[in-house]
């Protein structure tokens, strides 16, 4: 049996998502998150051969601990020996980073140069990097950015309307994030429409916790929602999304915020969680709609609103529309927020088969357009296999 597992981290501040992905048979062997890193109380939970394990850590442990404790779980299960490389996702790449990388010091110096635009999420990775080296100092590491695939977006998309020094100095532009799902979904899209991706455009909503939408022309990301950072463009679970930026200052000088409260209030206390007032659980938000709750159907009404705005406007650098796309756990389960999400699309002819809708949830693909109008699809996103892939044809490059 030939080695090709590789074993995929994605590091958060106190948690640590991960899977085990067989490159060859594109299959999740194993997956699971540690999460309430650095509480009383953190916990691994594994998925593995259909059982579910958890395994307690001492209080106050970490990532390093984590990944140490996940080490020993795989040499008890003899996958250890399998894994030929460890992927990362990392958040922010900036410019410099238009693919991914095999990691070495200076790769990390670089990662850590580019922390200063997302300095929310990239110290988590380099964490874990770190952390990984450690537990598997033979095995090659690879560095797959969420902003690399957004690279091909031209600059009167990028820019913002600010003085461009500001662009050309300090790099503030738009990066745009979630760009290894966007460009897996490219990939799966253009098989299901049968036409080659190159000659693909499609309109991809990722709506999970985070949510962006991506103009994908010919299988490139053109145009993102999400900007600088996670926090622009579409409402998501705790995050606000567009705002006018003078709402900062508002805060600050009138309501007496400091810095750090305001973007806490963005980044953790608004989108559908703000809004509702309830929770950022789309699934509960959807269930508290049915029962009556009004705070849950306005952050249901002004989610799909915004999310139908974007889609409309990204028809501008389309020019032509094979197909509009949902992944992410809500864009692939929740039949509800798709259904209404077309239906403020009617000016482009969009209609829904009721059926396929329902079909399409829980990790089933599928067409949910009407028999009239643009097509619309549903597709279960895989960020883990386009991360074991880069690593494996990035270490393949090492073997030449
Ligand atoms: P993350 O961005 O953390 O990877 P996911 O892609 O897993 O998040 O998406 C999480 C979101 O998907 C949550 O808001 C959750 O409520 C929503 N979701 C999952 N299943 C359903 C469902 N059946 N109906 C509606 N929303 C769902």
């Amino acid at each position: 049996m030939t080695n090709s597992l590789v074993f995929v981290l994605n590091c958060g501040s106190s948690s640590l998502k991960f899977a085990l992905v067989d490159s060859k048979t594109e299959q999740q062997i194993l997956s699971g998150l540690a999460d309430s890193l650095g509480s009383d109380s953190p916990f691994i939970k594994i998925k593995y051969n259909g059982n579910k394990e958890t395994i307690k850590l001492s209080a106050g442990a970490m990532h390093q601990s984590a990944i140490d404790t996940l080490v020993a779980q795989l040499k008890e299960y003899g996958l250890d020996d399998r894994i030929v490389a460890v992927g990362h996702r990392v958040v922010h790449g900036g410019e410099k980073f238009k693919t991914s990388a095999l990691i070495n010091p200076e790769i990390i110096a670089e990662i850590e140069q580019v922390s200063q635009l997302a300095p929310l999420h990239n110290p988590a990775n380099i964490v874990g990097i770190n952390a990984a080296i450690l537990a598997f100092p033979t095995l090659p590491q690879v560095a797959v950015f969420d902003t690399a695939y957004h690279q091909t977006i031209p600059a009167h998309a990028y820019l913002y309307a600010l003085p461009y020094e500001l662009y050309k100095k300090n790099g503030i532009r738009r990066y745009g994030f979630h760009g290894t799902s966007h460009f897996y979904i490219s990939g799966q899209a253009a098989k299901m429409l049968n036409k080659p991706v190159n000659q693909t455009n499609i309109i991809c909503a990722h709506l999970g916790n985070g949510a962006s939408v991506t103009a994908i022309a010919n299988g490139l990301s053109v145009d993102t929602s999400m900007g600088l950072t996670p926090l622009e463009g579409l409402v998501m679970g705790t995050r606000c999304g567009d705002l006018d930026p003078a709402i900062n200052n508002y805060l600050i000088e009138q309501l007496n915020y400091d810095q750090s409260q305001v973007t806490e209030l963005f980044n953790k206390k608004s989108g559908l969680l703000g809004i509702s007032e309830l929770s950022n659980d789309c699934r509960l938000i959807e269930e508290a709609a049915e029962e009556g709750h009004a705070g849950a159907q306005l952050a249901l009404d002004i989610f799909c609103y915004r999310l139908a705005k974007y889609i409309a406007s990204y028809t501008v650098p389309l020019g032509e529309l094979d197909a509009v796309v949902f992944t992410g756990g809500i864009g692939e389960n929740s039949d509800v927020i798709r259904a209404k999400v077309l239906s403020l699309l009617k000016i482009f002819g969009f209609t829904v088969d009721k059926q396929a809708n329902l079909d399409a949830r829980f990790g089933n693909a599928g067409f949910i357009n009407g028999s009239t109008g643009p097509k619309a699809i549903v597709i279960p996103t895989d960020e883990e296999l386009v991360i074991a892939q880069d690593a494996i044809s990035l270490i393949a490059t090492l073997e030449q």
